[in-house]
């Protein structure tokens, strides 16, 4: 079988690794002037011309199916190839998952429990009654790690803003949460359906700094849930292949936050050799082999590798591996992670408190350094959450 994959990052780089070890064969789509580096060793590269989608299909030669690294991608040019190849996650799929706003449309057809919000083409007193301040303001289609989003105390804030885009933005009421947690679960082309435990999420500025799974402040009730969640958002849209759906908890609520409709970087912990990855997971479930069901009784995280770092961090220790992407190195930038497997939650977390404090919190080199009077530095977050 061979695999197109749309992209060129890090994801298309891991999802090409699990290709090839299944025994498939690869190849990339890439918009122009994409960097390719984390490809380039993997398979042959073909670039995508809007006006013309299928002639890089045609240049590619024969291909069984398609995936995507990412959801901001042109549907048009999905929908072109979907007439000639089976794209997985469908086109249908990525197009209400690329879009806050249709994304939250669609969980509120299916009674999934999201922050109250609004699209902004209502009229300006709506705001204030159907979600109230403090708000977030997100942008539907642009922004990953925290970006193209502005948290908001007032209709005239919203109004200064939206006033300088061109189109109607989403106000979502500000959410105190407990902590954040992600289902990465799996949808085959056969329907079979399998979940990894939920994770334990930890931002940085809106970027992801470390996860643990299970998540532990998590419990069953929850845990059931998010499944529940996950299981009616894959079944709602014919979904192939894996899912990410990212939560925040406060109390005994779960809210929805967002759908990544792509392997996920909060999954990253997969990838440690006692686990089946969510890369080979979604290969499985794209090309119609059978999923493997999560079997692991150990605690499993993962740190992010958040720029600037000019070559990988030394040997990060027993029952660790490290994933090095080999990318262009730019403060905040993710350029790898490390990969963490522990015979208890308390040994797991003890070891990323001492990794982050030791990569960011007391290292002047890094955006995050934080020192405080005396030269201790201690996380306020790492504890408060974990
Ligand atoms: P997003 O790009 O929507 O995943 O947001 C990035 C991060 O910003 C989330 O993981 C949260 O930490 C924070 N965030 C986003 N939306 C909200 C909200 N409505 N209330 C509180 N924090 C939020």
């Amino acid at each position: 079988m061979r695999i197109g994959i749309y992209g060129a990052g890090q994801l298309a780089q891991m999802m090409a690794e699990a290709a090839l070890k299944l025994g498939f064969s690869v190849c990339f789509f890439v918009d122009s002037e994409e960097d390719t580096r984390c490809v380039t060793h993997l398979g042959p590269i073909f670039q995508v011309i809007p006006s013309d989608p299928i002639k890089a299909l045609k240049a590619a030669g024969h291909i069984d199916l398609i995936t995507l690294e990412r959801e901001q991608v042109n549907l048009e040019i999905l929908k072109d190839w979907e007439t000639q190849v089976a794209i997985f996650p469908s086109a249908k799929a990525i197009e209400t998952t690329q879009n806050r706003i249709k994304e939250k449309r669609m969980l509120d057809e299916l009674v999934l429990p999201t922050a109250p919000w609004i699209s902004t083409e209502t009229e300006a007193d709506t705001w204030t009654k159907q979600v109230g301040f403090p708000a977030v303001l997100k942008h539907p289609t642009q922004g990953y790690d925290g970006k193209s989003q502005w948290r908001v105390n007032s209709v005239d804030e919203v109004a200064q803003i939206t006033a300088k885009v061109d189109h109607a933005l989403m106000l979502e009421a500000f959410v105190p949460f407990d902590f954040e947690v992600s289902i990465i679960s799996a949808r085959s082309t056969k329907g079979e359906l399998i979940f990894y435990p939920p994770t334990e999420n930890r931002h940085i500025d809106g970027i992801l700094l470390n996860s643990i799974a299970p998540a532990p402040l998590l419990n069953q009730s929850l845990s059931d849930r998010l499944r529940h969640i996950a299981r009616t958002v894959m079944k709602h849209l014919d979904y192939v292949g894996v899912m990410a759906i990212e939560c925040f908890v406060t109390g005994d609520q779960i809210l929805i936050n967002e759908i990544a409709p792509r392997v996920h970087n909060s999954g990253h912990w997969t990838m440690h050799h006692q686990v089946c990855s969510q890369f080979e997971q979604h290969i499985r479930a794209i090309s119609g082999l059978p999923l493997k069901p999560f079997e692991s009784r150990f605690a499993h995280g993962l740190v992010n590798l958040l720029g600037p770092f000019d070559t990988p961090p030394n040997d990060p220790g027993s029952g660790s591996e490290l994933v090095w992407y080999g990318k262009a190195s730019k403060p905040r930038r993710k350029l790898g992670h490390i990969v963490q497997c522990q015979n208890t939650e308390t040994d797991l977390i003890a070891e990323q408190e001492a990794l982050i404090n030791q990569l960011y919190f007391c290292n002047p080199e890094s955006p995050f350094y934080k020192p405080l009077p005396g030269g201790h530095v201690v996380d306020e977050r790492l504890t408060q959450t974990l």
